[in-house]
């Protein structure tokens, strides 16, 4: 996530009120718990490892309990209200997913257990493998990549692979559109190749012009690939992509798209027929998956016929069709000319659990619906906002849009005032600062999750903000209000987490 803005950690000033911590509460002899008699002879433990000081707070249940809720209250959420963190999906996970990836069948199954005894998870990654492809336009998919840039990281050392293969490993340059997303230079940098940055046109298109000089020049025999964010991180589809990737094909690259958000296209566009040749998703967005916090994720990854040998393996084929006593038999096998592994057995199975039964759920009408009302709700949101805010290229946009998070008429509020704010009203802050090329950028995400009424307190809330600026910029200017605690110092918050107190300072001795 690009931004911590609601997130409580070390670099806080100004602290309000804060709950007291646990081993503030209680009283000698509260006790919240009822153990079971011990069935096992009693021993002395070894002295050197009893402590005498040890501040254990001594609890009930209740205090307990409520301690830990009012804590979680605290912390903002997707299931409290909207999350319009651009790029990132903060969407609503239908919690029939969880009861799926908690079916203990599944959730105990042990990584190192036989083909044999695991065939119902196998048939299952081989359903969501073909499932991806099929939505994607893809003839072969690996899910063993652990998040997007893995998944990034995997097609690039494929193109790389692919052309060294065929005597072409001079081919070193993969060309970067300054609307990608971030992660996209990094990967080209991470896998040993070079960024060739491409400007965008006014429209925020790829500037066609200069991409067609850059594969007409020098470089031309040196240029591996282009690496493009559909849509753009502007929210814009590429209106010219189908001439992005002639340009680039004809100059012997191959065209990565940074499939993150399929829920801008999934049903109705396949970036394999636009001429793609390699593309990741991103199970924990598009295909949900609770995601706050770093948590895990998989970034499958999609190829064409000539890209497929060169997946991250293994990934699950079937090994012995089907006849008219037995299903089809299924295992784990590495490609022919596999990259390698990413990642230790087969990737983040719970989160093929979930995507499995998100897309099992929604049928392919529900899963083209998901992308209609997240392209929809994006757009209701814009069109209702841009008499308020400057929008940088009013067109229509996909499932996110950026707005400038700044007036001409009130000068000392920004992007990040305008966010805070926000979390006085209830919402979670849109992302800010990024797209990079954009000053000022508020990246807003609705999703398809919301209903209209969602959309218009929020669209209500930020049209109240806009006269705040103007009318008292001091309330935004020291916002959030409502918080637990103020503005944090954004890098050392995620930097210095404050995960535990110090239960070894004695009571009372905090302040
Ligand atoms: C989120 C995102 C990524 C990175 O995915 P991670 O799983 O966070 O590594 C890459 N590209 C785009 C466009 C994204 O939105």
């Amino acid at each position: 996530m690009q931004n911590a803005a609601a997130t409580n950690g070390a670099g806080a000033s100004q602290p309000k009120k804060l709950e007291p911590l646990i081993y503030d509460l209680g009283a000698p002899g509260r006790i919240g718990v009822n153990l079971p008699d011990c069935d096992v002879p009693k021993t002395a433990l070894p002295a050197d490892l009893l402590r005498a000081d040890l501040a254990l707070p001594e609890v009930g249940e209740v205090q307990v309990v409520r301690h830990f809720v009012k804590l979680s209250k605290l912390n903002y959420s997707i299931d409290q209200g909207l999350y319009p963190l651009g790029s990132c999906t903060m969407k609503y996970n239908p919690k029939i997913n969880e009861d799926a990836a908690r079916l203990p069948g599944f959730a105990q199954l042990h990584p190192l257990t036989d083909g044999d005894g695991a065939q119902g998870a196998l048939f299952l990654m081989h359903e969501l493998q073909t499932w991806l492809g099929e939505i994607s336009g893809f003839e072969a998919v690996s899910l063993s990549p652990a998040a997007g840039a893995q998944g990034e990281f995997a097609g690039i050392l494929m193109i790389r692979q692919y052309h060294i293969d065929r005597g072409e490993g001079q081919r070193d340059i993969i060309l970067v559109p300054n609307s990608a997303h971030g992660t996209n230079p990094a990967t080209v940098t991470m896998a040993g190749m070079s960024v060739r940055e491409l400007p965008a046109d006014a429209q925020g298109n790829v500037d066609l012009a200069a991409l067609r000089d850059v594969c007409a020049g020098d470089l031309r025999d040196r240029i591996a690939g282009m690496m493009i964010t559909v849509p753009s991180t502007l929210g814009l589809f590429e209106a010219t992509i189908l001439d992005v990737v002639e340009a680039v094909h004809d100059a012997g690259g191959l065209m990565y798209m940074d499939g993150a958000n399929m829920n801008a296209l999934m049903g109705a566009v396949k970036p394999g027929q636009l001429g793609f040749d390699v593309m990741h998703y991103n199970l924990h967005k598009t295909f949900s998956t609770p995601h706050g916090g770093g948590g895990p994720g998989s970034g499958a990854v999609g190829v064409t016929a000539a890209l497929a040998p060169y997946l991250p393996g293994p990934v699950v084929a079937v090994i012995e069709e089907e006849n008219e006593q037995e299903p089809p038999l299924y295992g784990l096998v590495m490609p022919e000319k596999s990259i390698g592994r990413l990642k230790a057995f087969q990737g983040n199975f719970g989160m093929h659990l979930r995507a499995y039964a998100y897309i099992r759920v929604y049928g392919d009408a529900g899963i083209r619906d998901v992308t209609r009302y997240a392209v929809l709700n994006a757009n209701y949101l814009r069109a209702r906002l841009m008499a308020t805010y400057k929008v940088p290229y009013p067109r229509y946009c996909g499932h996110e849009f950026v707005l400038e998070g700044h007036f001409d008429d009130a000068e000392d509020v920004h992007a990040l005032d305008i966010s805070k704010r926000l979390m006085d009203y209830g919402f979670h802050p849109p992302t800010n600062y990024f797209p990079l090329i954009m000053p000022e950028a508020l990246l807003i995400e609705p999703t398809e999750t919301e209903v209209k009424e969602d959309l218009d307190a929020f669209v209500a809330a930020m049209e109240r903000i806009a006269e705040e600026a103007r009318s008292e910029p001091e309330t935004l200017l020291n916002a959030p209000h409502t918080a637990p605690v103020r503005r944090l110092d954004e890098v050392k918050a995620v930097k210095e987490l404050v995960l535990c107190c110090a239960p070894a300072l004695p009571i009372g001795a905090r302040d």
